[in-house]
């Protein structure tokens, strides 16, 4: 047997025709910039996520910075992440000049601890940014706490958790914008980059427009062709990193089957749960109130590597993501860090591992990762 992480053939197998349709319809529409998909896109998601405005871009990425643009956050700023992440998180909030200032996070939801945030404020900070890793909230209201009492703003990275939840409520209930990832492996993947940056302040989410597409007011650019055009007015310097109509038309035909694909990889973490109880594999947390939407189903088993390379035997995938941490990486060693700096990271990222697991993992293919897993780490 093979299991792999994501299984993009089976993905397409089950919705060609949804996917064909979608591009024969923008190839056909002869709209190919600024036309009706990408609002179209925005208005179904928003949905989806519980929010009032979402705002289409070219990648998670391009979505962190938008956010911060939009919220006039630049040089001497500093914004508040945490070092296991993609380099995004940290590294989105350099390209548009501030500084990141790390925070180390809390063990079981590989999150912002809350309890460190305060220490690492200055007059220059401007801005938390959590991520919610692997599909798992991070602490919001806590944080939303300190960001009130402090005056910060607050940019959530939701690229790995479309979907979740904390006491019932969506992302972006907290903050000033919320930025999701539809990167091919994410909950809703595109076929290529894009992403999304969604808030419930109007006012925040016209400037996320303004400086997603050039700083122009997308609404002229949608009677570009029409007679009675309105003259183009340029209102800030944005950048251009929109989402592009066939992507958006695809995402359009996946995202009706995403609430099924998010419930069945809770079905595949609450199985999974189960059997490592008990076992020398530790299983994920998902604490009360919240709601993980498992882009990952992360373990922590001893002997990590040696495990790792017994199951690729074994034929089954499995990955280390987001680790080792951003600061001990070489492109932040000029930051002076290093091993000891955020021991909870470290020590994550040193014995985690990610289980295949999402819509296309089959229970054969589930109960194969689970035996072979315990019987690799019985053997040890
Ligand atoms: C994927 C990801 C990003 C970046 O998204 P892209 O679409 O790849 O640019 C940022 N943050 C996290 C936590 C991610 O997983």
């Amino acid at each position: 047997m093979h299991v792999p992480m994501h299984d993009y053939q089976a993905e397409y197998r089950t919705l060609k025709a949804e996917i064909d349709g979608a591009v024969q319809r923008v190839l056909e529409r002869g709209r190919p910039d600024w036309g009706p998909e990408g609002p179209a896109f925005e208005e179904e998601l928003g949905r989806l996520a519980g929010l009032r405005h979402m705002v289409g871009a070219n990648s998670g990425m391009a979505a962190l910075k938008i956010a911060l643009l939009a919220l006039g956050i630049g040089p001497g700023d500093e914004v508040i992440t945490v070092p296991n992440s993609d380099i995004a998180s940290t590294s989105a909030i350099h390209h548009v000049g501030a500084k990141a200032v790390w925070v180390d996070i809390e063990a079981d939801t590989f999150n912002m601890d809350p309890a460190l945030v305060e220490a690492a404020i200055t007059p220059r900070t401007k801005a938390l940014l959590p991520v919610h890793l692997y599909g798992h909230p991070a602490d919001m209201p806590a944080l939303a706490e300190i960001a009130q009492r402090h005056n910060l703003l607050m940019v959530e990275d939701a690229c790995l958790a479309l979907g979740a939840t904390v006491n019932g409520q969506p992302l972006g209930t907290w903050s000033q914008a919320v930025a999701y990832s539809h990167a091919p492996s994410k909950q809703l993947g595109a076929l290529g980059t894009a992403g999304s940056v969604g808030t419930n302040d109007p006012a925040v989410a016209e400037r996320l427009q303004l400086f997603a597409g050039y700083g122009q007011r997308r609404q002229r650019s949608y009677l570009v062709e029409r007679w009675r055009d309105p003259g183009l007015d340029l209102l800030v310097e944005g950048v251009n990193e929109r989402l592009d109509e066939v992507q958006a038309a695809i995402l359009r035909a996946k995202l009706p089957h995403v609430p099924a694909w998010i419930e069945k990889r809770r079905a595949d973490a609450h199985a999974y749960t189960a059997a490592f109880r008990g076992t020398a594999v530790t299983p994920p947390v998902e604490r009360p109130g919240c709601r993980h939407t498992y882009r990952n189903y992360v373990v922590r088993v001893p002997q990590r590597d040696e495990v790792l390379r017994r199951l690729a035997h074994a034929g089954v995938s499995s990955a280390i993501l987001y680790a080792p941490p951003l600061h001990v990486q070489p492109v932040y060693a000029h930051l002076g860090y290093r091993r000891g700096s955020f021991p909870v990271s470290e020590a994550t990222c040193d014995d985690l591992l990610c289980l295949p697991i999402g819509p296309f993992l089959s229970e054969g293919e589930r109960a194969y990762v689970i035996e072979t897993l315990l019987a690799i780490t019985h053997a040890l």
